[in-house]
C-alpha cells in the first residue's frame, strides 16, 4: 500500500540522532510497538488513528524503498498485539487477518486494477469519451470485477464458533495466529445469539465485529464519569475495555452490539459460493448483520459507495473508519490469496480522520449569550473531519481539570459530522517543561464584571448581565418580553439592529428611543416606529415584580421575583438586602440568595438602574409583607374559563397581590374559584365539592371590599 502517508501527517518527531533511513525504521517500528500494544493490549491508545497510520505508512515506504531492512518482525507484517497472558489462548485454525488500507480514489482504483489483473482478466479502461468507447466499456464491464462493500466498523475483531448451531467459543484476534478466549463475556452479548437458528452447519466460525453504537457509549461514558470511574475515549475503546474484562459481569454490563462480515472454519457444508451470499445465510441463521451493504462492479461502483456512505457517515448510530470492498466471489478471493499480514482481494479505503494531534497555544474564555463563561482552546491548525480547525470547546472549568489541558499541550481533537470541535485528551508524554495550567479569570473578559461560580453549577457566569456586549441581546429581549416590562413590538429582529448599529446598550437606552431614530431602521415604518416607542412608554410603571424579573438575575424567575416584591415592597430594599436578608425571603435558599447579592453588588448594573429610575421608570412600591399582612393571606383561588375582561395572568396577579395563592386545580382546601365562559371540569369539580364559585365581578368585589381592588 502506498496511501497511509497521505492521510495525516506523522507529528511525533524522532530525537536526535536519527538520520539515515536504518535509524528511522528502527524509530518508527518502536514507536509503532509502543503505540500497538496500548492499543491492542492495554486498550488505551495514547495518539489518534491516523497519527499511527501516518507512522505505518512511513515504515511501508521506507521498507519499500530499502527492502534490505525489511524483517518479518517488522510491524508492517503482523497483525494487531500479544494476546493477554490472563486469557486461556485460543489457536485460530483460519488466522485472522488485518486489511490494507487505501485513502485515495487512486488506490482504489490501482486496488481494482490488481484483482483484475490477478484474476486474469482485461484491465478496466477509464471513462467512456466517445460512443466507440462507450461500447467498449460496455464489453470491459462485463469483465470487470464483482465486489461486495461494506462498513468498516470501528470495533474489534471478534470471531465466534458453533458447533451444530450452538456457540462453544469466541476469541479476539490477538496477532492473528492465536487469540484470547473470551467466551464467558461474549455470552453476555445479547446481540450474539448462543444458538443459531434453523439448520446450521456441523462447524461454522463466524468473524465480525463488537462494537458500540454511539448513544450506549455516551450513556456509557456519563454513568461511569458519574461513578468517578475511568471514562472512554471513543466507543472503540469502550467495546475492546468492555470485552477484555477478566469478570463477564463487568462485561454483562456493558452496551456492546455485533456484525457479522467473515467466515474463519466451515464443516458440514458446502462453502457458498460468493460473500454476499454467505451474508445473507448468516442473516438467516439469526446473526446481526449489517444492512448497509451492497454488490458492485468495478472500481466506479466501488467509488460511488464510498461516497454515498461518506455522505451518512455523521448520521450512522455507530462509528465507521471507511468502507471495506471484498471480491464478492470466494473462489476468486482463494484465487488472489495472501499476502503476509492481510488478503489480496481486499481493501478498507478509509474516510478522513475524525481526531488529530494538535497543540493547544491558548486557552482564553468566551461570554455566551446568557453569560455562560466557556474556556475555549486556541490550537494550532489542524485538518480534522473535513475541516481547517483552530478552535476546541473546552466546556468548563471542571472540564479543563478533568482532562488536565494546559497550554503548551498535544491534545487529541475531535470533529465528527458537524458536531462542534472539542478536544477528547491530552497526549500526556508529549507536555513540554514550560506547559502552564489554565487559571479561570475573575473578570469577565467582555465587560470586566466579576464571573460568579455558583455552588452546584459547573458553569461560571459574568454577573454583568445588564451591560456586558456579549449578553445584551439576550438581556433585552428578556427585560422587554411580555412577563416582564412587557414592550409590545420589542422583538428579535428589532433588537438584532438596535444593538448592531450600537443604539442601545442597556435597557436604560430603550428610555431614550425617538421615533426618528426608530423609523431611521430597516423595515421599519413610521407608524409602527411611533407605536413602539409608546409601547417603551407604557412600560414605565411596572409592578415590583415585574421589574425585578426584567433586570434577568441568574435564578429570579417570575415566582422568586414576585416573592421578593412582596418580601421587600421596595426596590431599594431588595437591593440593599444582604445574603441573610434575602434568605428570609419565601423559598429563596443560598444559591439563589448568592446570585442575588453578586447581581446588586456589581456596580454597573446598579448604575443601570439607576439610569432606568433617572429615565421615569417607577417601580410599584408597596409596603413590605411582613409589616402589612396580605388581606388574602392563606386563601387558595382557583382561575378557569375565560374571564370577559381580565386575563387569567392579571387576574392572578391581582390576587397575588392580595396575599392570595393561586393554585392549578380544585381540591377542598380551595376558598373560591373564579370561573368566566367555557368553564368545564374544574367548576364542576368545585360544584362537587361544595367551594365557592364567584364570577369576574365577584372577584373585583372582594378584591375591594379588602382594599386592593
Ligand atoms: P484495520 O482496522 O485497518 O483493519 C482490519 C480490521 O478491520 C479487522 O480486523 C476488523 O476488526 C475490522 N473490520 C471492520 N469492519 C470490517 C469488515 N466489514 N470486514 C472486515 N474487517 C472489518 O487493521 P488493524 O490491523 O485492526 O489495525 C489497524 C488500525 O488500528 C488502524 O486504523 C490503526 O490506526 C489502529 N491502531 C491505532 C493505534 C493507536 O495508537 N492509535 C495503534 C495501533 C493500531
Amino acid at each position: 500500500m502506498t496511501g497511509n502517508t497521505r492521510g495525516a501527517q506523522a507529528s511525533a518527531s524522532a530525537p536526535a540522532g536519527v538520520s539515515s533511513p536504518a535509524e528511522r525504521v528502527q524509530w518508527l517500528r518502536e514507536e509503532l510497538d509502543r503505540h500497538s500494544y496500548q492499543y491492542y493490549v492495554l486498550d488505551a491508545p495514547t495518539i489518534p488513528d491516523a497519527e499511527y497510520d501516518a507512522l505505518f505508512g512511513e515504515l511501508q515506504a521506507l521498507e519499500t524503498e530499502h527492502p534490505e531492512l525489511l524483517t518479518d518482525d517488522s510491524p508492517t507484517q503482523r497483525v494487531g498485539g500479544a494476546p493477554l497472558a490472563a486469557f486461556d489462548a485460543v489457536r485460530h485454525r483460519v488466522p485472522m487477518l488485518s486489511l490494507n488500507n487505501g485513502f485515495e480514489d487512486e488506490d482504489v482504483i490501482n486496488f481494482d486494477r490488481r484483482c483484475a489483473q490477478g484474476l486474469g482478466r482485461a484491465a478496466p479502461v477509464p471513462a467512456a469519451e466517445t460512443p466507440q468507447d462507450l461500447f467498449s466499456q460496455a464489453e470491459q464491464i462485463d469483465s470487470a470485477v464483482e465486489y461486495a462493500c461494506e462498513l468498516k466498523f470501528d470495533g474489534l475483531a471478534m470471531s465466534l464458533r458453533y458447533e451444530n448451531g450452538k456457540l462453544v467459543q469466541a476469541a479476539t484476534r490477538g496477532d492473528g495466529e492465536t487469540g484470547e478466549d473470551v467466551t464467558a463475556n461474549v455470552r453476555t452479548i445479547k446481540a450474539i445469539p448462543l444458538k443459531l437458528r434453523g439448520d446450521a452447519p456441523e462447524v461454522l466460525e463466524v468473524r465480525g465485529e463488537v462494537f458500540m453504537y454511539r448513544e450506549d457509549f455516551d450513556r456509557l461514558n456519563a454513568r461511569q464519569a458519574e461513578a468517578g470511574e475511568k471514562t472512554f475515549v471513543n466507543p472503540r475503546n469502550a467495546a475492546a475495555g468492555s470485552l477484555r474484562q477478566l469478570d463477564p459481569r463487568i462485561t454483562a454490563k456493558r452496551p456492546l452490539s455485533f456484525f457479522a462480515y467473515g467466515i474463519g472454519e466451515l464443516r458440514g457444508v458446502d462453502r457458498p459460493v460468493t460473500h454476499s451470499v454467505m451474508l445473507d445465510g448468516f442473516a438467516r441463521l439469526g446473526l446481526p448483520v449489517c444492512t448497509e451493504r451492497r454488490v458492485v462492479k468495478g472500481a466506479p461502483g466501488l467509488l460511488a459507495f464510498y461516497r454515498e456512505i461518506g455522505e451518512r457517515r455523521a448520521q450512522l448510530p455507530y462509528d465507521i473508519d471507511g468502507v471495506v470492498y471484498k471480491v464478492n466471489a470466494l473462489a476468486e478471493q482463494e484465487q488472489l490469496g495472501f499476502v503476509s499480514r492481510a488478503p489480496r482481494f481486499a481493501l478498507a479505503h478509509k474516510f478522513p480522520a475524525q481526531e488529530m494531534t494538535t497543540i493547544v497555544e491558548d486557552i482564553e474564555v468566551q461570554v455566551g449569550r446568557t453569560g455562560a463563561i466557556t474556556p475555549v482552546a486556541r490550537l494550532a491548525p489542524v485538518f480534522v473531519g473535513g475541516v481547517t480547525v483552530t478552535n476546541a470547546t473546552l466546556h468548563n472549568e471542571d472540564e479543563v481539570r478533568r482532562k488536565d489541558v494546559h497550554i503548551g499541550d498535544t491534545v487529541i481533537v475531535r470533529r465528527a459530522g458537524d458536531v462542534i470541535p472539542e478536544v477528547v485528551a491530552v497526549v500526556a508524554e508529549r507536555r513540554p517543561d514550560d506547559a502552564r495550567a489554565f487559571v479561570m479569570p475573575t473578570e469577565c473578559p467582555v465587560c470586566g464584571s466579576h464571573i460568579e461560580k455558583l455552588e452546584g453549577e459547573a458553569i461560571a457566569r459574568c454577573t454583568g448581565g445588564l451591560i456586558c456586549a456579549a449578553q445584551r441581546k439576550q438581556a433585552l429581549l428578556h427585560f422587554a418580553q411580555r412577563r416582564a416590562m412587557d414592550i409590545e413590538g420589542l422583538g428579535d429582529k428589532l433588537v438584532e439592529q438596535l444593538v448592531d448599529q450600537g443604539i442601545v446598550r442597556t435597557p436604560a437606552d430603550l428610555y431614550k428611543l425617538g421615533v426618528m431614530k426608530l423609523s431611521a431602521l430597516d423595515r421599519m415604518a413610521e407608524k409602527s416606529a411611533a407605536n413602539i416607542v409608546a409601547a417603551i412608554d407604557g412600560s414605565r410603571t411596572p409592578a415590583l415584580n415585574r421589574f425585578i424579573f426584567a433586570l434577568g438575575i441568574r435564578h429570579v424567575g417570575e415566582s422568586t421575583a414576585k416573592d421578593l416584591a412582596k418580601h421587600f415592597g421596595r426596590l431599594q430594599a431588595v437591593m440593599d438586602a444582604d445574603e441573610a436578608a434575602l434568605l428570609e425571603v419565601n423559598d429563596v435558599g443560598p444559591v439563589v440568595a448568592q446570585s442575588i447579592a453578586n447581581f446588586f453588588a456589581e456596580e454597573h448594573n446598579r448604575q443601570v438602574i439607576e439610569d432606568l429610575l433617572a429615565s421615569g421608570v417607577t417601580p410599584s412600591e408597596s409596603e413590605p409583607a411582613a409589616r402589612a399582612p396580605a388581606p388574602f393571606a392563606g386563601k387558595t383561588f382557583v382561575l378557569t374559563g375565560t374571564l370577559p375582561t381580565l386575563s387569567r395572568e392579571a387576574a392572578k396577579e391581582m390576587l397575588e397581590a392580595a396575599g392570595a395563592k393561586v393554585a392549578g386545580s380544585v381540591s377542598k382546601n380551595t376558598d373560591y374559584v373564579v370561573a368566566g365562559a367555557e368553564a368545564g371540569s374544574k367548576l364542576e369539580k368545585a360544584q362537587a365539592l361544595g367551594v365557592a364559585v364567584i364570577d369576574e365581578d365577584g372577584m373585583l368585589a372582594l378584591l375591594r371590599e379588602v382594599g386592593a381592588g
